[in-house]
């Protein structure tokens, strides 16, 4: 038996034989066509015959992944269709006098590379997405077709895998699949979670496994290879434990998340965009609890327009229906930085200017996220909540901003509802301060990430202090029990959104401070279901 550690992208176990995935790795060669002019209109030919694939490819995984996550493929469709990319190509081909093969595939590489050396993860992780696209085009101009038919089950191996290729591989059969390569940003693994297949990245695979027995262990991020009898079984006990603990869970979908001395609790998820939408849904949640905003900003190269916020908002106030959506509004910096906004450099970014305190100075920008956040109100059940709150001052200013929107949208005849309107407790100012704060808005959200590297003075993206960050700290236990008793003293609902809100060593814990409402990551929903059902509020 030979074990490997990689990454897991989700956690389960697999058990098969692997397949190993060779990619059509023949040589692109470069030769100089006598037509050049009837050399371009190849290339535009394999385009549109590539856009064509693409649509086929967004129809079925739509069907299999849901509208969201299918949207890589609209995407590469627009890469397809950018005129950077395609005049770099035809330029080529009429200025050096090569083959369309070859120009795509120099120009694919170069513009992968631009994107590979970007500091931002989301553009980095687009690196392979370009490499995917421009390996399409070559196969189209080449007249080869990829086969991802799997004719068994199998634990897939691969050095890579593109999006398109995980898409196209038939789901019934995959159980599992390896990578060498891969970033638990990228789509592929995106879709792997929303396919709910185990996966492992980082893993140094080799062709040689083609046919051998394996384990993937998404728990601990480990590949067994030829497991021996022992491992094997305790594998497999691991396994038949996870599917029972799978078919329990199933059951809690549609049930109440209600304590057992009858206490009804708001159990919602967490999301970054509209796309995690299906998997909120999926997993039963009862609504959103936190959706960050700033993901749309970090998205996108330019200040997002109030259109196109309003678009994202509506399109989760409308496919959550009449559950609640709590959006947060923008909480850019710290780690979160964007180059548009031209933040200076900070020696403390995370205690510097971010979140409230940009909107606050920078009210165009904070006025413009309203006006679509208010405009979205009318097609759902939206309500607004502020992070990074320290003051009641803050509070005030917020609320002259939000008056003078409303009456401008009031002017314009522009419907908007009249929504719940809450904050972040996430400094220990705004915990010490909740008996005050709570009198002003309808809700309270405990932000336990920023919470706890405040109170405890711990850098949160320091991985070398890990072993400090230690979010069942008495100080936060105690600091949360004051903010659900200040805020229920001043008639707001408490709930968190932090990390901690779903583990699950605490449910009993948060139900017995009196805790109203937990947003989880959607895989927690039902766990944490489990949890709220079992546990009282009372002593
Ligand atoms: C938090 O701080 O707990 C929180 C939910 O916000 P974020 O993790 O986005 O900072
Ligand atoms: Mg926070």
């Amino acid at each position: 038996m030979e074990t490997y550690q990689g990454k897991s992208i989700l956690k389960g176990i697999a058990i098969g034989e692997i397949l190993f995935h060779q990619k059509e790795e023949e040589e692109i060669k470069r030769y100089k066509p006598e037509d050049l002019e009837a050399e371009k209109q190849r290339y535009i030919d394999a385009r549109g015959k590539a856009i064509e694939q693409l649509g086929e490819l967004y129809k079925k995984a739509c069907q299999e992944v849901g509208e969201a996550n299918a949207a890589v493929f609209e995407v590469h469709s627009m890469m397809l269709e950018d005129d950077d990319f395609n005049d770099a190509i035809l330029n080529m081909i009429s200025t050096q006098g090569v083959n369309a093969e070859y120009a795509v595939a120099v120009t694919g590489d170069n513009f992968s590379n631009m994107f590979s050396q970007m500091e931002d993860e989301y553009f980095k992780a687009r690196a392979a997405d370009i490499i995917d696209i421009s390996n399409r085009v070559v196969s189209v101009l080449r007249g080869s077709e990829n086969n991802y038919q799997l004719t068994k089950p199998v634990i897939l191996v691969a050095d890579d895998l593109a999006p398109s290729e995980t898409v196209q591989l038939d789901k019934n059969k995959l159980l599992a699949f390896v990578t060498r390569m891969g970033s638990s940003n990228s789509h592929t693994a995106i879709l792997a979670r929303s396919m709910n297949i185990p996966a492992l990245i980082g893993i140094p695979i080799q062709k040689e496994w083609n046919g051998k027995m394996a384990v993937v262990d998404g728990y601990t991020g480990t590949l067994y290879l030829d497991p021996d009898e022992e491992t094997l079984n305790e594998l497999r006990r691991k396994k038949e434990a996870e599917d029972e603990e799978r078919k329990l869970l199933a059951e809690l979908k549609g049930k109440e998340d209600v304590t057992l001395d009858g206490k009804k609790i708001k159990l919602y998820a967490n999301i970054g965009n509209p796309s995690d939408v299906a998997n909120v849904l999926k997993n039963d949640a009862q609504g959103i609890g936190l959706f960050r905003s700033e993901f749309l900003y970090l998205e996108t190269d330019h200040f997002p327009t109030e259109d196109e916020q309003f678009q994202a908002y509506k399109k989760v106030a409308e496919m959550m229906g009449s559950k609640k959506v709590i959006i947060r509004t923008l909480d850019i910096g710290a780690d979160k930085q964007v180059d548009y906004f031209n933040l200076k450099h900070e020696d403390n970014p995370a205690m510097g200017y971010r979140a409230i305190r940009i909107c606050l100075t920078q009210p165009d920008i904070f006025k413009t996220q309203l006006r679509a956040l208010f405009r979205a109100s009318a097609f759902g059940n939206i309500s607004i909540m502020y992070p990074m709150i320290i003051s009641l001052e803050e509070i005030k200013k917020i609320k002259e901003i939000v008056a003078e929107v409303k009456q401008e949208l009031t002017e314009q005849g522009v419907a908007f509802k009249d929504v719940e309107q809450g904050i972040m407790i996430e400094t220990p100012a705004a915990a010490v301060m909740s008996d005050v704060l709570a009198k002003e808005v309808d809700f309270f959200s405990i932000g336990t990430n920023d919470l706890t590297q405040y109170t405890l003075a711990i850098d949160r993206q320091n991985a070398e202090l890990d072993n400090f960050y230690d979010a069942h700290h008495p100080a936060i236990l105690r600091m949360i029990k004051m903010v659900v008793d200040n805020g229920h003293a001043g008639g707001c609902w408490v709930g968190i959104c932090g990390e901690l809100g779903a583990d699950t060593e605490l449910t009993e814990t948060f139900m017995k401070m009196g805790v109203d409402e937990l947003s989880v990551s959607p895989t927690f929903v039902l766990p944490v279901r489990k949890l709220i059902r079992a546990s009282k509020c009372s002593e």
